[in-house]
């Protein structure tokens, strides 16, 4: 029997990362601790209180259109869809329904696949619309029955969905895609997408095609897991329905009584799905215009102007490290994918010393290791692109080993080296230590001589067969000239015992 087909669909939540609400001037900002303090008549929905379009939740719409690869629509407009939750205190959201700002678009995702090769995707996308998001209600989980309350800050935060084609094939690569969509998203400064405090979230359509015993092609009912908000949930829950969706196929040999399509929940704690609710039909919104906002039409030189504000996408970004600057596809991808600023800090390092290979080892490494154990961003580094360039120029050019760079290196992370720029730090550093490279390997070989006839029974032993003897002769050396190379020392040592 062949193996089934995974058919996955995600809608994707990203929160716009504007200063106020999308239909009135209310503070958009996480504030769980101040309950219903960012709220106004627009957005509690009082009577009479008139929505009024906020321009830059648009442009940023706009651009993540673009870079989406979607076609924008010429006009576009605002519908009524109708539910009654406690957490929408209007009885209906207003987002668009047959107009959305944007169809189409894809967005390609390198996915590694079972047998370990990586293998890119092109997930097509139905569109992308912008909507506002509903209040939180916060339901007592102690157990012991206490109250339900309703938190409205949220309330009219601009929300933007994008919609896939049912394109993706496992939950790995539904991850993925995520994980770029996030990574786009934050490059373009559409959103921060911080998942903690729910700026990205996803809703995953799930089914399988299954040859049953006739040889025929059934297809399991669709799910709708809601409510994802981690990539490990996301990955986790698609895990559990496609194998619950397979068990429960074996069991009804592809015969269902109901197969209409339902929501199912996630719960992470257990690791397993759970049945909400019959999922509405779009008919069960009775979607209508909203009589209160005008539909919005964009000129081509309006489009024009927000593409000019995309920046390079990540993906493409990866690709020209790899192949312009000669990175492996590894370090392409961790400095890409750490974010623009440390993206920008690379290239910056990599452009001003000239190897952009060494570059990258410096900062996959020595400062990503700094800001993880610092838990800073790279905007807050100490050793400026200018200054981590100059050192790296040291290195290359011989005048430092790449043991005294890194001594070097910590010094600056322990502001040491007096308060000048980083590169008057530097020449500070190497002087105060007596790290440079000994330039001319005469005065090295003085150095040697000394230590070795000051040493005269270490020297003896060495010369006598035991090698570990050398190990002193070396420490002194190294304490006399701190900038020595270790490997030339110990090599001009060994031709002068053993010649
Ligand atoms: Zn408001
Ligand atoms: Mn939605």
């Amino acid at each position: 029997m062949p193996s089934p087909t995974t058919i996955i669909g995600l809608e994707v939540h990203v929160q716009l990362q504007t200063r106020t609400k999308i239909f009135c001037g209310c503070a958009n900002r996480f504030n769980p601790d101040e309950p219903n303090v960012q709220t106004c008549p627009v957005c509690l929905g009082l009577p009479g209180a008139l929505p009024v379009m906020n321009r830059r939740a648009l442009e940023l719409s706009v651009r993540a259109g673009l870079a989406l690869s979607g076609t924008i629509a010429g006009l576009t407009k605002w519908d009524r869809k109708q539910y009654y939750y406690p957490d929408l205190p209007k009885a209906y959201q207003i987002s668009q329904y047959d107009l959305p700002f944007c169809q189409g678009g894809h967005l390609d995702v390198d996915v590694e696949q079972e047998n370990g090769e990586i293998q890119s995707r092109h997930i097509r996308l139905i569109r992308v619309h912008l909507e506002e998001d509903a209040g939180k209600n916060l339901h007592d989980e102690s157990g012991r029955g206490g109250d339900s309350r309703v938190d409205l800050n949220r309330a009219g935060t601009p929300l933007l969905e994008i919609v896939s084609e049912p394109d993706i094939r496992s939950a790995a690569e539904a991850r993925r895609y995520l994980e770029e969509i996030r990574l786009l998203m934050v490059y373009l400064g559409v959103s921060d997408c911080n998942m903690q405090e729910g700026s990205l979230r996803c809703d995953a359509n799930v089914n399988l095609e299954i040859s049953n015993s006739a040889n025929e092609s059934i297809r399991t009912p669709i799910v709708e897991v809601k409510n994802l908000n981690s990539f490990r949930g996301v990955e986790a829950a698609l895990v559990y329905e496609i194998s619950r969706q397979q068990r429960e196929f074996e069991q009804c040999g592809g015969i269902y009584a109901d197969t209409a399509k339902q929501t199912r929940g996630w719960d992470a704690d257990r690791g397993v799905t759970f049945a909400q609710r019959g999922k509405e039909e779009a008919s069960d919104y009775r979607y209508f215009p909203d009589p209160d906002l005008l539909p919005v039409s964009f000129s081509d030189e309006w489009i024009e102007i927000q593409r000019a504000e995309l920046c390079e996408p990540p993906a493409d970004r990866r690709r020209r490290f790899v192949a312009e600057l000669g990175l492996s596809e590894y370090d392409a991808g961790v400095l890409v994918d750490r974010g623009r600023e440390t993206a920008d800090y690379f290239e910056a390092v990599a452009t001003a010393c000239g190897d952009a290979k060494q570059a990258a080892n410096w900062v996959t490494q020595d400062v990503l290791r700094e800001l993880n154990e610092r838990e800073e961003t790279i905007e807050s580094f100490p050793i400026d692109a200018q200054g981590l360039a100059s050192l790296l120029g040291m290195i290359t050019s011989g005048d430092l080993t790449t043991r005294s760079g890194r001594e070097v290196f910590s010094s600056l992370m322990n502001n040491q080296g007096g308060d000048g720029s980083i590169v008057e730090r530097i020449a500070s550093i190497v002087e105060e230590r007596g790290l440079s490279a000994v330039a001319d390997s005469g005065a090295l070989e003085t150095v040697i001589d000394a230590v070795i006839s000051r040493n005269e029974k270490a020297a003896e032993d060495f010369r006598g067969g035991k090698d570990a003897a050398i190990g002193k002769l070396i420490g002194e050396v190294m304490r006399e000239v701190g900038g020595a190379d270790p490997n030339a020392v110990r090599e001009t040592l060994i031709s002068r015992l053993r010649p």
